[in-house]
């Protein structure tokens, strides 16, 4: 079994995919035009967000983000132990210093406790990460933030449509960056990336600094940088953006159908849903203590898997600068060692689910 299907063979996906393409075709327009701002509109609508401003990719949403917001050198940037390094990187790249607190094991995201006992007085900015699809508990993280007068930017890459008391993600923090990198929950089919917020300031501060640091043409405000989120793309997540609540009703009831299958397997942890989230399920991840052997077994049956992530970033060597160690981070250490995400695709049918979960039912009971 697959890891993943972009589930472009679908006939009426490809219709309506011709149509975006040809549609950018006839216009001849490629770069800031009618796509984009139409895709911008609806998916603001779609967040609950005043704003969206479509950038190259979602690295990029973080750090202009992060400049916009006027976060600079020597900044601390409070992040999660646990995620993917972009949410480090951006940090870094603004001549910030990310400093990690660890995630709450129920949802793999951090928490107001965890950031309050991390800030300092060189504290600029956080950054609560919305990892595998699973919501932020963002009204402390929100009082927090206003209380002590951080930037509050949640990195929504895993968690388009996820939802926190009924408010779409991209509507809770100060602003959210989004990832459209094909495979996400909203992807398009080549890089991209969107920044939504209520603040338009902000909004006008990233629109310039998307395009050269220009909002009209041969004047720059600022050093901005070329990161556009171009026409072709923008038809594209039009298309997927309809899709986009199907496509996670979808991978629910695939979590559902795992869920049902994997509960009571002893040794085995599975994804949680707390009861203030709705959980999109980006990736189906559960922990094992035997991870590597119940990942070889799998693969032995035929049932691809992968990691995410099997190395902690403060382990990274691009981070080394920070001057972390092993045991700096236990809890993101061990979770390095234990998580294993299984195939999860919104096209996926229900007896490949039942498959791999036959599958992970049988080998993950130790030989
Ligand atoms: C994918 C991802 C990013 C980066 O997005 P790109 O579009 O690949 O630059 C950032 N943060 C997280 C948590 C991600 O999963």
């Amino acid at each position: 079994m697959k890891f993943f299907d972009l589930g472009l063979d679908d006939a009426g996906l490809r219709d309506d995919l011709g149509r975006a393409f040809n549609r950018v075709l006839d216009s001849g327009w490629m770069i800031l035009g009618p796509e984009l701002e139409a895709f911008e509109q609806e998916f603001a609508q779609t967040c609950g967000a005043a704003h969206a401003i479509g950038v190259g990719n979602g690295y990029d949403a973080l750090v202009l983000s992060l400049r916009a917001a006027g976060i600079k050198a020597g900044d601390e940037v409070v992040v999660p132990a646990h995620t993917f390094a972009a949410t480090w990187l951006a940090v870094v790249a603004v001549g910030g210093k990310p400093v990690p607190v660890e995630v709450d094991e129920a949802t793999y995201t951090i928490t107001a406790d965890g950031v309050a006992a991390a800030l300092t007085d060189r504290t600029a900015a956080v950054i609560p990460v919305s990892l595998y699809g699973h919501p932020v508990d963002m009204d402390p993280l929100r009082e927090l933030a206003e209380r002590r007068g951080l930037f509050l930017l949640e990195d929504a890459a895993q968690s388009h449509g996820a939802a926190y008391k009924g408010r779409t993600t991209g509507s809770l923090a100060h602003a959210t960056a989004f990832s459209f990198y094909p495979t996400k929950n909203l992807g398009a089919l080549g890089d991209g990336g969107a920044i939504t917020t209520d603040n338009p300031a902000l909004a006008e501060r990233l629109r310039k600094l998307r395009n050269y640091g220009s909002a009209k043409k041969y004047a720059h405000e600022m050093a901005g940088v070329n990161s556009r989120l171009d026409e072709m793309q923008a038809a594209f997540l039009r298309v997927f953006l309809g899709r986009l609540g199907d496509a996670n009703a979808r991978r629910r009831a695939i979590a559902a159908h795992y869920g049902e299958a994997l509960r009571d397997l002893p040794g085995l942890r599975l994804p949680a849903e707390a009861n203030w989230g709705r959980h999109v399920y980006h990736l189906y991840v559960v922990r094992s203590a035997d991870r590597d052997g119940l990942q070889a077994r799998l693969r032995e049956a035929g049932v691809d898997s992968l990691i995410h992530y099997p190395i902690p970033c403060h382990l990274q060597p691009a981070f080394a600068e920070l001057g972390f160690r092993a045991g700096d981070f236990p809890l993101a250490e061990r979770l390095a060692g234990e998580v294993l995400s299984l195939p999860m695709w919104p096209g996926m049918g229900a007896e490949a689910v039942q498959a791999v979960a036959g599958s992970v039912a049988r080998e993950s009971v130790a030989p």
